[in-house]
């Protein structure tokens, strides 16, 4: 895949704060590689972009997204090939999510050649910061937020893009607990639960504090009006595989959040030949297939942790125990095959993968 040149005002940093990063430990989220990308969007139009050095803003207090959270963001990749170069993983699909998210928050769509071409030249000035060892990578976190200053409601008329990146280090998925949810909500038909916006990850805290205060690692959410349908466990999608078939809840509604990871996963899988349904999913089926032998597994999906799988599951005061991980066939598998392919090691035969 390739991209037309965008004409972007590049504006580079003097020395480089690669140093900073502890190979040996990376910490996900603390250093932010030397550049950021900027694009203004202001009487209807996108400005000129930048690429300037990473630095913090200065914006009016009564900057409108403070306030009202008119704020969406996307999380993507970028991993380093086994020639040494970065390739980012379909960048695309978070580019048409992000679209997806801004028009439900009522704010502009960003062009692709901003989204992708921004990425790409971000990620090729700070290739240094792309980690090389085995499950690291680079984390790319495009947003968008309101920027008029004004603190009446309305939706914003100025709104700026940004893509900022930070290193990742290996992923240890230890199998986590969840606590199955009968009281709060994340999402619900007609609300924003499909969309990547910020008010999404604030309302989630409290109920995700609560359960760990119990003892769980992670929140199972459930449909608003009967609380007996399965959404996701916390930030990530969800798979289940009773029998031989692995089921994910279906994307109407609008309550799920369309995970590149979870459409990866569904891919791979199917042409495997394995059976997968995506379809409504209540807790009690799971239940059922639990005391028949039937639940075999049970996994998270998504771009931070790729695989994470579930060691438990508790509704009510029943725990449902799953077997050990290593008797699973199909979230090992997945878990491998989705980082050769990430990682460029293997033929990209879905044109998921960016070259920069
Ligand atoms: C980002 C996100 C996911 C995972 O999406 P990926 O594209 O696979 O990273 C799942 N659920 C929610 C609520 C999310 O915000």
């Amino acid at each position: 895949m390739s991209v037309a040149t965008l004409d972007i005002k590049i504006t580079k940093v003097e020395k480089s704060r690669i140093d900073q990063v502890d190979q040996s430990n990376i910490q996900f989220g603390k250093v932010y590689s030397d550049h950021m990308f900027i694009a203004i969007y202001e009487n209807g139009v996108w400005q000129q972009p930048e690429i300037k050095p990473y630095a913090n803003l200065s914006l009016s207090p009564a900057t409108t997204f403070m306030h009202y959270g008119q704020a969406i963001f996307e999380g993507v990749k970028a991993y380093k090939d086994p020639q040494g170069n970065p390739i980012v993983f379909r960048p695309y699909d978070n580019w048409r999510r992000f679209n997806r998210s801004a028009e439900r928050m009522a704010m502009p769509s960003v062009p692709e050649d901003i989204f992708i071409e921004g990425i790409r030249q971000l990620v090729d000035l700070d290739r240094a910061w792309v980690p090389g060892a085995e499950q690291t990578s680079l984390y790319i976190r495009p947003f968008m937020v309101a920027l008029d200053e004004f603190i009446g409601v309305r939706p914003a008329e100025r709104f700026m893009f940004m893509i900022i990146t930070s290193p990742a280090g290996p992923y240890y998925s230890k199998p986590v607990s969840i606590y199955v949810h009968d009281k709060y909500v994340r999402a619900f038909p007609g609300g924003i639960g499909f969309t990547k916006a910020a008010g999404n990850y604030g309302m989630s805290m409290y109920p995700t504090q609560k359960v760990k205060e119990m003892g769980y690692d992670q929140i199972l959410w459930t449909d608003g009006f009967e609380h007996k349908y399965v959404q996701e466990i916390g930030t990530m999608n969800v798979f289940f595989v009773l029998g031989d078939t692995v089921i994910t809840p279906d994307l109407t509604r609008e309550t799920i959040l369309e995970g590149v990871t979870r459409d990866s996963v569904i891919t791979l899988l199917r042409e495997k030949g394995v059976k997968v349904e995506e379809r409504r999913l209540s807790i009690d089926e799971i239940s059922a297939a639990y005391d028949n032998g039937q639940l075999k597994e049970a996994f998270g999906t998504g771009t931070a942790a790729s695989i994470a799988p579930i060691r438990s599951l508790t509704y009510h005061d029943k725990t449902m125990e799953l077997p050990p991980v290593e008797q699973w066939e199909n979230a090992t598998w997945l878990k491998k095959e989705l980082a050769e392919i990430r990682y460029g090691r293997k033929a990209d035969t879905h044109n998921w993968i960016l070259h920069v």
